[in-house]
């Protein structure tokens, strides 16, 4: 009989990361296609009452916790302790966690010490027949792969936003809690402090509505012969100011900072998407510029509308990987996208606003 374990940590706000309710939806797909499988959650952190509570409606048999100041911050050492420990009590043979960065890092550890095996960026859970199975995607996103496991206990981590999470009505509920040794040793690595950008150069939002792809089309000559980067810059942020859009881009428009090519001071390897990149999940997808097959069929996977905006309208990729090819300038189209976000500004984010942009012609594909 199975023994399935949802672990999950706190955020620093004492709350559960979002994943963790995504994690939730495969978890009770395990335990309801299972016969009789036992079901408990793990919970570090130092404070982890008030995210057990949250956890109160999915019918676990126990919450096991690990808290204390100690546990409030990500830190190999004492939260692979605490994981491993966790999973001992509840003597698990399937674990699922979500791929937050704080257990992704620690896990395989942690199947290492139990003896176990682990599988990362699960797509999906199922059990057919009594036998769990899971779906991830391999060669860059370019092949699905349905695999299972006989090897127990068997850690799996699902990819954040490629499932949809499971809420219940918070209630309140006893923590068991499992005392875990953290000698001197362990806790040599300190969090001081943590240093974000600030909000509006924060260009990658993992939760935003909408990605918005640029191109290297945009540091690219123009109809006047000259190349607008500047311009292309200020139009760029003003969207993403006004929308809340997270940025990817192709890797030509970064490769091009090394050939000393005029580039978009605000991009690094981190916006891009595609095969030696990302490949985010968004609902919405705007690419502009862009003629790469790479984002346009990769990077674009998990996206779930998708347009694009070029001038070349036999663009194969945007033609054969968007649902809407907007054939126009970009410029043009994004700076009264820009003006229309202005005059609603108090709109949410509308990734259609285009529609009423200045468009040459329309060609729907797909
Ligand atoms: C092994 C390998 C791995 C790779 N991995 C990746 C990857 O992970 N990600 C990635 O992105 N690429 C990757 N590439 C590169 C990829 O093949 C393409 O070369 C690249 O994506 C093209 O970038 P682009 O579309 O931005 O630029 P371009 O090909 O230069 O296209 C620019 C586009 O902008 C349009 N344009 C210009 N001005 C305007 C305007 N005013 N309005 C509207 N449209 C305009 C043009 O019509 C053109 O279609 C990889 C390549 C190789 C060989």
């Amino acid at each position: 009989m199975e023994r399935v374990l949802l672990l999950t940590h706190t955020d620093v706000d004492g709350l559960l990361p979002k994943a963790t309710f995504e994690t939730l939806n495969a978890v009770q797909t395990a335990v309801e296609g299972l016969d009789q499988a036992h079901f408990t959650i793990g919970i570090i952190g130092r404070d982890v009452q008030e995210a057990a509570n949250r956890l109160a409606g999915f019918g676990a048999e126990c919450i096991w916790g690990v808290s204390g100041p100690e546990f409030e911050h990500s830190r190999y050492a004492t939260d692979a302790s605490a994981a491993e420990t966790i999973c001992r009590k509840a003597e698990a043979t399937l674990v699922l966690a979500p791929a937050t960065s704080r257990l992704a890092r620690i896990l395989p550890g942690v199947a290492y010490r139990l003896g176990g095996r682990i599988d990362t960026h699960a797509t999906e859970v199922a059990v057919a027949n009594g036998v769990v199975r899971i779906e991830r995607w391999c060669y860059r996103q370019r092949m699905e792969v349905r695999m299972h496991r006989t090897h127990r206990p068997w850690i799996i981590t699902t990819d954040p936003g490629s499932l949809k999470p499971r809420r219940s009505r918070p209630g309140s509920v006893q923590i068991e809690f499992l005392s875990v040794e953290t000698p001197e040793v362990y806790r040599r690595t300190k969090t001081i402090g943590v240093d974000d950008p600030p909000e509006d150069e924060q260009t990658i939002r993992s939760e935003a509505s909408l990605l918005f792809v640029a191109g290297a089309g945009w540091t690219k000559p123009q109809d006047d012969g000259k190349v607008h980067a500047k311009r292309a810059e200020g139009i760029i942020l003003d969207f993403l100011k006004k929308s809340r859009a997270s940025l990817g881009c192709s890797k030509s428009l970064v490769d091009i900072r090394r050939d000393g090519q005029p580039v978009l001071s605000f991009l690094t390897h981190m916006n891009q998407v595609g095969q030696t990149g990302s490949t985010p999940r968004h609902p919405k997808g705007l690419a502009t510029c862009c003629h790469g097959e790479e984002p346009h069929v990769v990077g674009w996977r998990f996206i779930d509308e998708r347009r694009a905006i070029n001038l070349e309208a036999n663009c194969g990729w945007a033609q054969g990987k968007a649902d809407v090819l907007y054939v126009a300038d970009a410029f043009e189209v994004m700076a009264k996208v820009n003006q229309l976000l202005k005059e609603e500004s108090e709109a949410p984010a509308r990734a259609d606003a285009f529609e009423d942009a200045p468009l040459k012609e329309c060609v729907g594909a797909r």
